[in-house]
């Protein structure tokens, strides 16, 4: 076998391979192209400052779409759907294992995070519907959930995020990740913290710094004002389906 053929044939086995999950069916697909923002950048103010949303947004994500397309690359790996990618990283040759769940985990935990904010004001202060019901039967309420998923956030030691998902069980949970791993990435996270997420937040310094410093609580105790709640419910209804 020549190096072309072996080079097409490891892709498209790539690509055979890397197989839909239930855990994952309820996700939009998530390309290399960088969705544009739902609202401006200032939108968030004062919650969450102009400057970090575009630096974050225009530099730091940019940055995890072109080294995972970089590693992509490298692979001979087809682009395809990211989610697809991350789900089960033993599928990606061993070299691009650590491009792929570094940058992969960012481009995706990214691309999610903007759509789980929104303008103060925009939509419903909180969970509401079946979502708001099986938070309060999880949780025992609303501010025990808040302050559980806080102290995701608060703990995790450097950098990281804190998330809440639906297992495959269809319950609820709160867990956390460092760096840029999330809860879909099988063999990389603890099977019980497997799950599809419908809400996360990004406790890197880089999401908070310019305006919070090292006051990380302060950030999060902001941000759950430009928090999505219609963007939540909308998740955990197909990730419930
Ligand atoms: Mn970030």
């Amino acid at each position: 076998m020549n190096r072309r053929t072996f080079v097409t044939t490891t892709g498209a086995a790539i690509a055979g391979s890397l197989v839909t999950t239930s855990t994952q069916a309820a996700l939009a697909p998530i390309t290399l192209e960088q969705a544009p923002l739902a609202y401006p950048p200032e939108a968030l103010e004062p919650h969450i400052d102009a400057l970090t949303m575009n630096i974050h947004f225009g530099k730091h994500h940019v940055a995890y779409i072109t080294k995972l397309t970089d590693a992509l690359k490298a692979g001979s790996i087809p682009a395809g759907n990211v989610i697809d990618l991350i789900t089960d990283l033993s599928k990606a040759p061993a070299e691009q294992q650590m491009a792929i769940r570094n940058n992969g985990g960012g481009h995706v935990n990214h691309s999610w995070f903007w759509k789980w904010m929104a303008p103060a004001g925009s939509g419903p202060a909180g969970p509401e519907g079946k979502l708001g019901e099986a938070i309060q039967s999880t949780f025992t309420s609303i501010e025990e959930f808040k302050k559980l998923f806080g102290e995701a956030g608060t703990k995790r030691f450097g950098s990281g995020w804190a998330w809440l998902i639906v297992k495959p069980d269809g319950k609820l949970a709160v867990t956390s990740t460092p760096n840029q791993d999330n809860p879909l990435m099988k063999g990389i996270v603890a099977d019980a913290d497997l799950g599809t997420p419908i809400l996360g937040l990004d406790v890197w310094e880089h999401a908070y710094y310019l305006k919070y410093q090292n006051k990380r609580p302060d950030y999060i105790a902001a941000w759950w004002n430009v928090v999505n709640w219609a963007e939540v419910a909308k998740g955990y209804e197909a990730a419930k389906a």
